[in-house]
């Protein structure tokens, strides 16, 4: 999904919410919309480049959609490891779970945004390590930086 809309609709939602975690609504937009950052990360470890810019401009040019490439925080051991983290942190906190929140939301977007425009579906290897590295080793090509490349 294109970043001005995860922008627009993480803005929304963290003015929706607002009622209900005040000013830590703030922490839902940053969930919901750094989380995409992992595609820079990613940019920055294929194309040894660290420009913000050429990173946005490299994934608005090419279509990735077919690419087998995993992103880290959009992988559901990620999700995993959050959610288990909110609800068994000894120490609630708004900030945290409005955080979780957003990438919850932002997860959800994805899904809906990938599974109606992309004739291919919704691709569980691009979503989680475990089944990714099962793809690749009934290929045999399992290799540590294969995980992130296509
Ligand atoms: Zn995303």
């Amino acid at each position: 999904m294109h970043l001005s809309r995860h922008f627009i609709i993480s803005l929304i939602l963290a003015a929706i919410t607002y009622p209900f975690f005040g000013w830590h609504s703030i922490f839902l937009f940053v969930g919901s919309f750094f989380i995409d950052s992992d595609h820079y990360l990613w940019y920055i470890f294929t194309k040894k480049d660290f420009s913000l810019k050429n990173a946005y401009y490299f994934h608005l040019k090419n279509d990735l959609s077919g690419k087998k490439i995993i992103d880290v925080f959009h992988t559901a051991e990620f999700w995993i490891l959050l959610l288990l983290a909110v609800l068994f942190s000894p120490y609630y906190h708004t900030a945290i779970f409005a955080f979780t929140l957003g990438i919850y939301f932002h997860i959800i977007c994805d899904l809906i945004y990938e599974y109606i425009h992309y004739k291919h579906g919704i691709d569980a290897r691009l979503y989680s390590f475990y089944s990714r590295a099962l793809y690749l080793k009934r290929k045999k090509r399992l290799t540590f930086w294969n995980m992130f490349k296509d």
